[in-house]
This record gives structure tokens, C-alpha cells and sequence, in this order.
């Protein structure tokens, strides 16, 4: 098969690589589209260490063309999104269904051989088959829309509520959706003018941008009172974490999503004044069935989301289009 294979920080080459043959309990996937994210080019960047070679390539969704002994979830054929991450399953959070919260858990594309390839070998529980009826690039979006899903959940969004998406790149466009189909009223808020028109598209109330200043005004206007109920952060910059908790109300709760690599500086003396809820949303934990059932409902709408393809051979250029501000959704049709 073919492969993107990482050797060293920046050096990913597209080369021959042996067919993974599957043993029991796994599956192997014929992969159909696989998307790029944040983290993917953290990896290729050098900034989170792997072990290299590595093929990495966390957001896939491909056919299953054979399983090994074991496999009764999946059969040669199905289409399916592959869950990127699997835990140890005997430690107690796993025990206690915690199980994106594992120390042990192992993320596919990270920790082994991910998606970037024409051939995947994972755990078949990995794989989630696909509705009937659901078009690739809706299923490619099942990964981030579960983490979305998940944080929605955590927030405890309820009908009515006001919602603030903080970020408006594919998990805040997400979340803006899935805000709205639980009934929430939603402002956006980024530093993209153009996205933000894309989050009014796909059904913001209103938006703010945040290159013409901080966002606590606008969540007053918009809520007619002291904040939102519920701010969902997807943006995962530092300065983003600060602002998130500007735009809740008093007794509102925040829930950051987005993964912030720096420390931030926040307030904790408005945590405390204001009673706020801080919630981490790490990934998620059951959430893709929802996630599937969302888009295969037309609650989520995906096709403005998916914004490039590139062969595997043309890899590089997928990894340049992710850092351009045009992209949302960059996908690698191997
Ligand atoms: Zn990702
Ligand atoms: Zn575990």
C-alpha cells in the first residue's frame, strides 16, 4: 500500500509500505478520506513528540475489507468512522466508563499507525458502521462533531438557554449546530469576520468579532441580561480561555473543548465572584452514534465545512492548506 510516513519533525514522505494484515479483534480499512486538524499538524510540526515512523491520520473513515478472528461489530464491506482512540478497559476510569480519560489510552494516528495511508489496520471497536444513506464528507465529520456533541453535553445545554461558540473553525461551526438542534439561542464569536458569516449561514443568531474588541458586550446585548447561560470554547488559544469566561453570566457555565497548549491567565477572582462552572470536554466517550444521527438528520450540515481535498501523493500541500486562513476542513483522499 501507499503511506505518509512521518521519519523526523517536517520530513513526511509518501512511500510503498507493507499491507497490514488483521489479527484478532481487528479490522482493516480501506481508507476513503482522512481529515487534518490541529493536532496533526502539532505532530508533523515537531511540536508533540511521537516515535517515528509514524503514519498519522486520526480523523478517518474508510470500508472494512477484513476482519480478524473475533470481529462480530463489523463485516468486509461496511462503511465506517473510525473512533481514533481506545483505552486499557481494566483501569478503574475505564471500569467506570471514563474511558476517554484513560492513562493508558492510545490514539490512532498518534501513538500508532493512523489513516494517512491507502490501508488502516485498528481494533474493529474502533469502527462505527454508517448509517444508511450518509455521504462521505458527512461521515468524515463524525470525529470532530463527537467532540462537539460531548461538550454540548457536559454544558447541560438546555431549550431556550443562550449559548456563546467561542472559535468558529470546524469544532466551533459544529457547535454552533448542535447548540441550535438542542434548542439554544447561539452568538459566535471569533476572530474571523468571514467564518463568522459562515456561523450566521448555518445558524448563529448573531456573531461578534473579536478584532473589534472583547466579546462581554455583545453577550450582554445578545442575552439581555449579565452573559450567556453556556459558553462552549473550541478555540484553544490561551486568550481564548479568558475570554470565555467574560461572556458567561453569573451562575453560567463554561466549557472549554478546545485543547490550550499554554497557560493562560485567567481570572479566578470572577470564577469565584460570579460562580462559574468550569468544565473540561475531553474528546469523547459515546458520542458517535449522536453524532452520526445528527448529520444523518440534517440538524449538522458539513458541506461548507470541507473546504479542500488532496491526494496522498499531494499530502504536503494538504499540510500548507490547513495553516491558510480560506481552510476549514482540510481532507486526504488516499
Ligand atoms: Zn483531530
Ligand atoms: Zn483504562
Amino acid at each position: 500500500m501507499k503511506a505518509a510516513v512521518l521519519r523526523a519533525p517536517r520530513d513526511l514522505r509518501v512511500e510503498a509500505a507493507t499491507d497490514p494484515a488483521p489479527s484478532a479483534g481487528q479490522a482493516l480499512v480501506r481508507v476513503r478520506a482522512a481529515g487534518l486538524c490541529g493536532t496533526d499538524f502539532r505532530i508533523w510540526a515537531g511540536d508533540r513528540p511521537v516515535r517515528y515512523p509514524l503514519i498519522m491520520g486520526h480523523e478517518f473513515i474508510g470500508d472494512v475489507v477484513a476482519v480478524g478472528p473475533g470481529v462480530l461489530n463489523v463485516k468486509p464491506g461496511d462503511a465506517v468512522a473510525v473512533e481514533p482512540n481506545y483505552s486499557c478497559g481494566a483501569c478503574a476510569l475505564c471500569r467506570e466508563g471514563n474511558r476517554n480519560l484513560c492513562l493508558s489510552r492510545t490514539a490512532v494516528g498518534i501513538d500508532v499507525d493512523g489513516g494517512f495511508a491507502e490501508l488502516a489496520r485498528i481494533p474493529a471497536r474502533c469502527c462505527w458502521p454508517a448509517p444508511p444513506g450518509l455521504r462521505p464528507e458527512q461521515l468524515l465529520l463524525t470525529e470532530p462533531l463527537a467532540v462537539v456533541v460531548r461538550a454540548a453535553g457536559r454544558g447541560a445545554v438546555r431549550q431556550g438557554e443562550t449559548a456563546a461558540v467561542l472559535g468558529a473553525g470546524t469544532l466551533g461551526l459544529l457547535a454552533v449546530q448542535v447548540l441550535k438542534a438542542r434548542g439554544a439561542r447561539v452568538l459566535a464569536v471569533s476572530r474571523s469576520d468571514r467564518r463568522l458569516s459562515l456561523a450566521r449561514e448555518l445558524g448563529a443568531e448573531a456573531v461578534h468579532s473579536l478584532t473589534t474588541g472583547p466579546g462581554a458586550e455583545a453577550a450582554r446585548k445578545f442575552s439581555g441580561r449579565e452573559g450567556v447561560d453556556l459558553v462552549v470554547e473550541t478555540a484553544g488559544t490561551p486568550e481564548a480561555v479568558e475570554e470565555a469566561l467574560e461572556l458567561a453570566r453569573p451562575g453560567g457555565r463554561v466549557v472549554l473543548t478546545g485543547l490550550p497548549h499554554e497557560p493562560s491567565r485567567v481570572h479566578f477572582f470572577w470564577v469565584v465572584r460570579r460562580e462559574l462552572t468550569l468544565l473540561g470536554s475531553m474528546i469523547y466517550q459515546d458520542e458517535f452514534p449522536e453524532a452520526m444521527r445528527l448529520l444523518k438528520a440534517g440538524a449538522v450540515k458539513v458541506e461548507a465545512l470541507v473546504t479542500h481535498r488532496f491526494a496522498l501523493d499531494a499530502i504536503q500541500e494538504a499540510f500548507a492548506a490547513h495553516r491558510s486562513p480560506e481552510s476549514i476542513k482540510v481532507a486526504v483522499i488516499p
